[in-house]
């Protein structure tokens, strides 16, 4: 096997090891979502089901559910949202703070970034964000399930 050709991993199956049980649709729904593109924050969800969850811009990125850095993921063992290593940081002079030059709405599942570093692979759908909620009752909720 010398030639295995470019590898496709879909949306699905880079998400498929989050996806351990299947929510319910009033979690995924947003009923409200901000986005502080201008103050450069990050975003915020209220969900139908009354959760509410909220990410800065750089969690966001580093948790870019595009097949090339779900597997970069991967390989590394960061877990979405986590920031990469030190060493590879530091070889940048100055790295901006991640932030959206560009939010477009995908259909009525998802939003997509583009990044001031210019990546735009990402269709972050609804139901990705809320599993990678981290607010304190669901980082509880999935330590609890691994410890
Ligand atoms: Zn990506
Ligand atoms: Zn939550």
């Amino acid at each position: 096997m010398s030639h295995e050709g470019i590898r496709i991993v879909s949306t699905e199956e880079a998400q498929r090891d989050l996806a351990d049980e299947k929510l319910p649709i009033a979690a995924v729904t947003p009923q409200k979502i901000r986005v502080m593109k201008t103050e450069g924050t990050g975003v915020e969800i209220d969900w139908k089901d009354g959760h509410k969850s909220a990410w800065t811009f750089a969690w966001l990125r580093n948790a870019c559910p595009c097949a090339t850095c779900h597997e970069e993921r991967d390989k590394s063992g960061r877990k979405p949202g986590a920031a990469k290593p030190k060493a590879q940081a530091l070889l940048m002079l100055y790295e901006a703070p991640p932030r959206p030059v560009e939010v477009t709405p995908v259909g009525k599942y998802a939003v997509k970034f583009k990044w001031n570093d210019g990546h735009e692979a990402g269709i972050y759908s609804w139901e990705y964000l809320r599993r990678v909620c981290h607010c304190d009752a669901c980082l509880t909720k999935r330590e609890g399930t691994k410890a």
